[in-house]
């Protein structure tokens, strides 16, 4: 499986990093090493002083396909579900000074921890889902679909293009704003609605 993810999909979280307003979906990859289920803690690199909490709705891929229109791409995830982006944002600082890809950044071993996932079923309008990440019992970052500026479907319509999807691949689908550095012994809890999803540590 793959991981497929979106960045600067929401406008308030470009603006607190500085960065431009992309034309098209903003797009990078984590491999299956990256992910940490089953609320295992995450374990703190030591090649980064900076690592931030990126929370985000994450699609499941429920079946294989490309060139996906976006008129028909509700067809292609069956389960919604909340992970962490984690991004070591001084390396990732580093290599976009330099104009560098970033996968030592965003695709370490563990960046990807994911929750429980609900069936699409359970979502009345796609549009509309709240989500937030709490720390140590402090509200960090909540977003809506309503302010994602690339939606589902286009972003599978977009991905779909260049990576075919297939059974069991990830979308994370970009983070509102609220990022931050997290820190040894944080316990975070990731909501969508107020079904807790995710909760875990760092170590
Ligand atoms: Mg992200």
């Amino acid at each position: 499986m793959k991981i497929i993810a979106i960045g600067r999909n929401y406008a308030e979280h470009i603006e607190e990093l500085k960065n431009e307003r992309p034309s098209a979906p903003v797009v990078f990859l984590k491999p299956d090493t990256a992910l940490l289920k089953n609320n295992a803690s995450f374990y703190h690199p030591d090649f980064s002083e900076n690592i931030h909490h990126e929370v985000e709705l994450v699609l499941k891929v429920c079946k294989e396909g490309k060139y996906i229109q976006n008129q028909f791409a509700y067809r292609y995830f069956d389960e919604i579900g909340l992970g962490i982006d984690f991004t070591a944002r001084d390396l990732q600082d580093k290599c976009k000074a330099k104009g560098l890809p970033w996968e030592i950044a965003k695709a370490f071993n563990g960046s990807a921890p994911i929750g429980d996932f609900l069936p699409v079923s359970d979502f009345k309008d796609l549009k509309d889902i709240n989500f937030h990440l709490n720390i140590n019992g402090e509200l960090r970052q909540k977003g809506n679909t309503g302010m994602m500026l690339f939606d589902f479907g286009t972003i599978i319509e977009y991905v779909s293009k260049f990576f075919t999807l297939k059974k069991g691949d990830l979308i994370f689908t970009g983070t509102p704003a609220g990022v931050g550095k997290v820190n040894i012994g944080d316990h975070l809890e990731g909501y969508i609605e107020d079904k807790k999803l995710l909760n875990f540590e760092v170590k």
